[in-house]
């Protein structure tokens, strides 16, 4: 459970990216973030991982408060948590397993992280994750020779071979095509139903963020304006949520 209680986010320039954001997502819940750019919805998700620290409230992951967290036990926490980005973070000039393989670099000894050297039982366990994802015989294929659905598959099953309590998403499909990113959409969905990891998606396609979330969390200038089940989301909601761009725009 990811529980938020009053949580705000000053960046050190002085500006508050989040204010008083309660929230308690359950372990297993499928939640897109939407809100305009610059609301908060990257903000927010990084907060989880503690890519970015809150600054007021309290923030816990399944009881643990995670600003309490430093050196191996934050990193402990983080192999709990996989993060999935935009532009897929993959170390394109070499192959897919070696990509997949990286999941366990945290783990290692210095030496067998510099040199690469991984046991059968890693291997295996990226290759099961490469078939989990419906890329296994992409292996030994180099990450820049795949679409951009395949690498954002790629960087899924580096996610699961970390075997992950959580995903974080931030905007995954942003830089897909329609047709890829309901595909990949797809497979967040089955990752969630199949394995019950937590999915938590910073998503701007709305259609995308209620066709697959079961809960929506809506965000203006830093704060939640709406948190509901994606059925309820109605144009008066999305209005609200929305509300900055007619303002702009008027
Ligand atoms: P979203 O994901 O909704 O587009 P972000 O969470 O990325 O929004 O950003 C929220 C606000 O915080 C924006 O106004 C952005 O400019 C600001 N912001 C983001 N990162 C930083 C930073 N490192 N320092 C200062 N302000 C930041």
């Amino acid at each position: 459970m990811i529980e938020f209680k009053e949580v705000a986010k000053r960046y050190p320039n002085g500006y508050e990216a989040l204010r008083h954001i309660n929230l308690t997502i359950e372990q297993g819940e499928f939640v897109a973030i939407i809100g305009l750019s610059g609301a908060g919805k990257s903000t927010l998700i990084r907060t989880i991982n503690r890519m970015h620290d809150i600054t007021q409230g309290e923030l816990t992951v399944d009881g643990t408060n995670v600003m309490s967290l430093h050196g191996k036990s934050l990193r402990k926490f983080r192999r709990k948590i996989g993060m999935i980005f935009q532009s897929f973070n993959l170390i394109t000039r070499t192959t897919v397993i070696k990509n997949v393989l990286t999941a366990f670099v945290p783990d290692l000894p210095w030496w067998r992280a510099a040199f690469g050297i991984f046991t059968k039982d890693e291997k295996l366990k990226a290759l099961e994750a490469l078939d989990q994802m419906g890329i296994l015989d992409k292996a030994f294929v180099r990450a820049d020779q795949l679409s951009g659905g395949q690498q954002q598959r790629v960087a899924l099953a580096r996610t699961l071979a970390q075997n992950p309590q959580i995903i974080l998403a931030d905007e995954p499909v942003a830089s897909l095509d329609p047709v890829t990113a309901k595909q990949v959409m797809d497979d967040f969905q089955r990752i969630n139903r199949d394995m019950h990891i937590t999915v938590l998606i910073n998503i701007h396609h709305v259609e995308l963020a209620l066709q697959y979330a079961t809960r929506v969390v809506g965000i203006r200038a830093g704060e939640i304006v709406y948190d509901g089940p994606a059925s309820q989301v109605d144009q008066a909601v999305l209005d609200s949520i929305y509300q900055g761009k007619q303002e702009e725009s008027a």
